[in-house]
């Protein structure tokens, strides 16, 4: 095809919302100052999206695989290899992966603090990493990464891995690390290897220097790991095989990184991008124009600070996010509008009225230069419902976007 556009998908976390008292019966979206978001509803096509499906309140990950085109509920990996890749550790088909804490235990390998601590500094978790990572157990490897505090992930890299196993931290302090059952025969190996891991680990982790030096200064020790949340990366085809693209992600948050980087999107590193609201805008929206005109063919950009104020139950701050985004995406318009198809959605709502995620569908737009437009003028939960599309799914994102962008062949003669 010859006329193919930049697929640009910007997702609001959390930007469904009820009406509220405060705001004389309005959503936040609604009394929010949106002129470009509703141009771009007033030219483009609209549409309410169940995310995952009708009634089921979504979490940002599989929201998210939903909305890159993914059946969460057939191929959602758990949170490890996400949370892996989010921390700058790649999985492969086949490897299974772990969220981890440090954490502290006497020599019975009962657990004395669940975090060890809490608090290390770079220092320490280089030489905890450097115990950890490149590990052999049998035929399995270990690759380890530490992250914020007492944080990490790890991956164990073979063949024959599931991670259908029970879990190794007893979620309580005065209780013994628990040895792992594989959950179904398959894990067999899994269980093994993991309650071999707990104890080579502890061994590696007692003798560290840092360590002594911990316990010097009354630290609580970080000589053990808890892991939890396993998750097989699994064998579903990454988009740049699925559609041909070359896709890109722009976000803030480890866990979006990571499950963009899980489904074969790059990450584009942004100066100031944070999950807050005090995120740089400007950059994001002058990194989005120069990623649109790299030779990029989709584009995800994540802002975070709306689902942030929705969980402080602040409607003030999320109508700022808000328009704060919407600025952005005026930027992104203006220099490059003619090149790009946009869908602007959120992955879920999450009212400021409960302050979590609901099962309330969110509004969608899309818009490009040549779509027809329907009669919603607004972008908002109620307008929406009025749109051409009518109820989609957030399976449904991918395709329509990447159809109108030009990424979809042609079925039949
Ligand atoms: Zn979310
Ligand atoms: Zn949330």
């Amino acid at each position: 095809m010859s006329n193919m556009r930049t697929a640009v998908f910007v997702v609001l976390d959390g930007l469904g919302d009820r009406p509220l008292k405060d705001l004389g019966g309005k959503t936040p979206l609604e009394a929010a100052k949106t002129p470009t978001f509703d141009r771009l509803a007033a030219e483009g096509q609209s549409a309410l999206m169940n995310v995952i499906g009708p009634g089921l309140t979504p979490g940002s990950d599989t929201a998210h695989l939903a909305l890159f085109g993914y059946d969460p509920l057939a191929d959602y990996p758990g949170r490890g290899p996400l949370e892996a890749f989010g921390a700058g550790l790649a999985t492969k088909p086949g490897d299974v992966a772990f969220r981890s804490n440090f954490a502290t235990v006497d020599s019975d390998m009962i657990v004395l603090d669940r975090r060890a601590g809490r608090t290390f500094t770079q220092e320490e978790q280089t030489e905890l990493q450097a115990a950890l990572d490149g590990l052999e157990i049998d035929d399995v490897k270990i690759r380890f990464i530490a992250t914020v505090e007492h944080r990490g992930a790890l991956v164990l890299e073979g063949e024959g891995l599931y991670a259908e196993i029970s879990d190794v931290d007893p979620h309580e302090t005065g209780k013994k690390i628990l040895t792992v059952r594989a959950l179904k025969p398959e894990a067999e190996k899994t269980a093994n290897i993991v309650n071999k891991l707990m104890q080579v680990a502890h061994e590696r982790m007692e003798g560290l220097e840092i360590n002594k030096e911990r316990a010097k200064k009354g630290v609580p020790v970080a000589n053990a790991l808890l892991l939890r949340g396993p998750g097989r990366h699994s064998d579903v085809p990454p988009l740049p095989e699925r559609y041909g693209i070359k896709a890109a992600v722009i976000a803030g948050g480890a866990l979006y990184i990571g499950t963009a980087k899980y489904v074969g999107m790059e990450h584009i590193p942004v100066e100031g991008q944070t999950g807050t609201i005090d995120t740089n805008f400007d950059n994001i929206a002058e990194k989005t124009i120069e990623t649109i005109e790299a030779d990029y063919n989709y584009v995800f950009v994540h802002i975070k600070a709306t689902d942030n104020a929705s969980h402080d139950g602040n409607a003030r701050e999320k109508i700022l996010a808000i328009e704060r985004s919407d600025a952005m995406v005026s930027k992104i318009i203006e220099k490059v509008g003619d090149k790009i198809v946009i869908a602007i959605t959120g992955d879920h709502s999450t009212p400021v009225s409960t302050e979590e995620h609901s099962c309330d569908p969110v509004p969608i737009l899309f818009w490009s230069n040549f779509i027809r437009p329907d009669s919603v003028k607004k972008f908002s939960e109620i307008e929406a419902a009025k749109g051409a599309l009518h109820t989609i799914r957030g399976i449904d994102v991918m395709p329509l976007l990447l159809g109108y962008a030009g990424y979809i062949e042609k079925f039949g003669a």
